[in-house]
Formats: C-alpha cells, sequence, structure tokens
C-alpha cells in the first residue's frame, strides 16, 4: 500500500485544464476559447517576426547559458522598467524602482506574495470580483489574507465603480489593492482616466499600497504607452506601489516565463533595500531565472528598428482581435431575434469577452457545441477566427435560449 494514500486527487486548474479537455474532443468543430493566448486567423499559434530575429542574433553572437545573478538579466530589468514607466519617468531617473526579473507574471507576483508575507505581516489584498482566477491560488499560497472588491456590475455589463470606491475606502488602512493596470481579465473592463484619478484618491486616502498587475500592455489599445497610463498616472503622484509584468502575451513568450516585479519607493535607499530583499526571497525558491526570455525581451526593446517593429505586429494582433470582436458582434445581432443588447462585446477590450454565460449555460456551450471556454463565461477572442464567429454565435444564442 502507497504511503500516498490519503493525497486526495486535485481538481483540473479552471483554465488550463480547459486545454486538456480540448485536447481530448475529436469533434472537428471544437474551438479552444478558455486559455488566453493568441492565435493566427489559421488558429494557429504564433511566434512574432521579432522574436525570430531576436533569437537569431543571439545564436550569432554564441552566448554562453551560466548562471544569471538572483535579480536577473541586467539589460532586461533596465528596459523593462522603461517600457513600463516610461524611460524619462523620474522614478526610474533617479533610481527609486527596484526591478528584480520574475518567472513571468505568476512568477512575479508569487515573490511579491512571499515579500508582502514577510514585512507587512497581516496586510491584507484585495481582489477585483471577478479576478484572473490564479490570484487566489497566488496569495493564498503566500499566506496573505485577501478579500474582494466590487468590480463588475452585471446588470450593466459595466464596472461597478461606486462599490469599488467604496470597498477599497472600507479596506483596513495600509491594504494592498490589486489593480490590472490593462484590459482586465476577465472582464475586458477597464475604468476611464478620470476613474483612475479617483481610484487614486481614495488610495491616497487610506494609506493603501497599489499593485499593478500588468500582462497585457500594448494588447488593451495596441500602444503600450496608452496601456501604460494608470501605472503612469500613480506613479506621478508620487505613490510607492508594486507591478508586476509579463511577456507572455505581448511578445508571445508563454512558455519562457519570462516577467519582472517592480516596486516602487519614495527613495532610491528604500528601492535598493527592498531589491536585496527580494534577491533574498528568490533565492530559495529557485535561485536565479532563465535567461532566454530575458535576451529577447533585453533585444526587442532595446533596439530602436526591432521595438519598431515589435510595435507593428503588436497592432496587427490588436487589430485582428479587434475585427473578430466586431465580427462576433455583427454575428449576433444578425441571427438573435430576442432584442437583446450585444453592444457590450464592442465595449470590452483585450484579449477576452465576458459574455455573462453562467455555469450551465457555459457547460452547453462545451458539451452540446465543444466550445471550450471557461465556467465563468469568459471567451477568449484571441482564439477564435473570423471564420469560427457564425457558428460562435450560433452557440452562444443557443446557450442563452
Ligand atoms: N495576470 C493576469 C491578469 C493574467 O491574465 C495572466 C495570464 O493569463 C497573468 C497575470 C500571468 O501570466 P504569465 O504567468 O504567463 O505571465
Amino acid at each position: 500500500v502507497s504511503r500516498f494514500e490519503s493525497i486526495p486527487m486535485a481538481p483540473p486548474d479552471p483554465i488550463l485544464g480547459v486545454s486538456e479537455a480540448f485536447k481530448a474532443d475529436t469533434n472537428s468543430a471544437k474551438l479552444n476559447l478558455g486559455v488566453g493566448a493568441y492565435r493566427t486567423e489559421e488558429l494557429q499559434p504564433y511566434v512574432l517576426n521579432v522574436v525570430k530575429k531576436a533569437e537569431t542574433l543571439m545564436l550569432e553572437r554564441g552566448e554562453n547559458k551560466e548562471y544569471l545573478p538572483i535579480e536577473g538579466l541586467a539589460a532586461f530589468n533596465k528596459v523593462t522598467a522603461e517600457l513600463l514607466f516610461g524611460a524619462d519617468n523620474p522614478v526610474v531617473q533617479q533610481g527609486k524602482v527596484a526591478t528584480i526579473q520574475g518567472l513571468s507574471g505568476t512568477g512575479s507576483l508569487r515573490l511579491a506574495g512571499a515579500f508582502i508575507e514577510r514585512y507587512f505581516p497581516g496586510a491584507k489584498v484585495l481582489l477585483s470580483s471577478p479576478s484572473w482566477g490564479n490570484h487566489k491560488n497566488i496569495f493564498n499560497d503566500s499566506r496573505v489574507p485577501w478579500s474582494e472588491y466590487r468590480y463588475y456590475d452585471p446588470k450593466t455589463v459595466g464596472l461597478d465603480f461606486d462599490g469599488m470606491i467604496s470597498d477599497i475606502k472600507d479596506a483596513p488602512e495600509g491594504s494592498f489593492i490589486l489593480l490590472h493596470g490593462c484590459a482586465h481579465n476577465p472582464t475586458g473592463i477597464d475604468p476611464t482616466p478620470e476613474q483612475w484619478e479617483k481610484i487614486a484618491d481614495v488610495i491616497q486616502e487610506k494609506n493603501h499600497i497599489p499593485f499593478f498587475d500588468v500582462a497585457y500592455q500594448g494588447f488593451a489599445s495596441g500602444s503600450l504607452d496608452a496601456d501604460a497610463s494608470s501605472v503612469r498616472l500613480f506613479t506621478a503622484r508620487g505613490m510607492e506601489l508594486f507591478v508586476a509584468q509579463s511577456y507572455s502575451k505581448n511578445l508571445g513568450l508563454y512558455a519562457e516565463r519570462i516577467g519582472a516585479l517592480n516596486v516602487v519607493s519614495s527613495s532610491a535607499d528604500a528601492a535598493a533595500r527592498v531589491k536585496s530583499q527580494l534577491k533574498r526571497l528568490a533565492r530559495p525558491m529557485y535561485s536565479n531565472p532563465p535567461i532566454h526570455g530575458a535576451r529577447i525581451v533585453a533585444n526587442v526593446v532595446g533596439d530602436p528598428v526591432l521595438f519598431n517593429e515589435w510595435k507593428e505586429e503588436m497592432e496587427l494582433m490588436a487589430g485582428r482581435i479587434k475585427n473578430v470582436r466586431q465580427k462576433l458582434f455583427d454575428s449576433l445581432s444578425a441571427k438573435d431575434k430576442s432584442g437583446k443588447d450585444w453592444s457590450f462585446i464592442l465595449r470590452q477590450i483585450g484579449m477576452f469577452s465576458f459574455t455573462g454565460l453562467n455555469k450551465a449555460q457555459s457547460d452547453n456551450m462545451t458539451d452540446k457545441w465543444h466550445v471550450y471556454m471557461t465556467k465563468d463565461g469568459r471567451i477568449s477572442l484571441a482564439g477564435l477566427s473570423l471564420a469560427k464567429c457564425e457558428y460562435l454565435a450560433d452557440a452562444i444564442i443557443d446557450s442563452f435560449h
């Protein structure tokens, strides 16, 4: 008898488990709208041309595979902070940002969780309701208590701004407020610039610490700068804050696990101490980060020619998703005879659409129509093609009624 007899079977992951179920389905009509990964119009994975070019350069240079320092590749850390805050941002120029290369967005969030647990014991993290499913896992495993603030209003299929403000106001002073920098996952609903100002007001009033998760820079609007404006608005107020970054989506580097944690402090001295402690936390967890993705980012973001090509490719990707969004809306509006207003699909931004389908309806999408999606009603438009919009519209209408 095994000594692992008492270990129960873990449930499949609500997002990655969807891909496993999709693989097992033999129906040719099947569609994977679960995971947020960009696909071409032919629904194939896409490696960006700038990534291929950077990798060719790296191969030509014959670079070695020595360990990186605990904080990661210096050239990467420099360009990633500049991409986020802007190269001319005083916090960057005055050395107030502690940047450490992370194991993509997830690993960077997890490192921040470890830091909060160690240096802010008892402090709570506030998550939007709903949020990316893994946020709860990350803070649970970090032993950081969390609760939720209102965000999505099903009645308006929009932002519950008053609820959000009032919940942030009611949180214990000095809480960490987790904010999606842009392209909120799963709802696709972002605050307006005026609303961001008010969110910053109440966070400052309550002495909270903003904690941005930026996993889609460039994917909301197609512009890297515009998508960083929420983070820049808070830094311009002189606030101390955390930002976890990911290059999974905007450079298509999913499996390279490349991202960063940035902590903005009010002095360079504090930033240096924070960085030293982040390194101390990283060392026994994973020792030092992988080099390949860091070099790709350093080469693309640090080279003016490749950087401009990247922006063009990103506009192309963002543009394809916008076209699919429009086509899905058109198909639903044309086919649906119930008079339902589908315009929320056009108002949502980024990779996803939050359809409003409940769990049973989402099950119908999968069981009857072979459309794989998360059970909260989220569909990834990045995994949809123009050719499949009509089919998806039929599935959605059938599942709603
Ligand atoms: N944060 C949000 C909101 C996300 O949607 C994702 C990916 O789906 C991530 C973080 C982290 O992804 P990764 O660990 O691949 O960078």
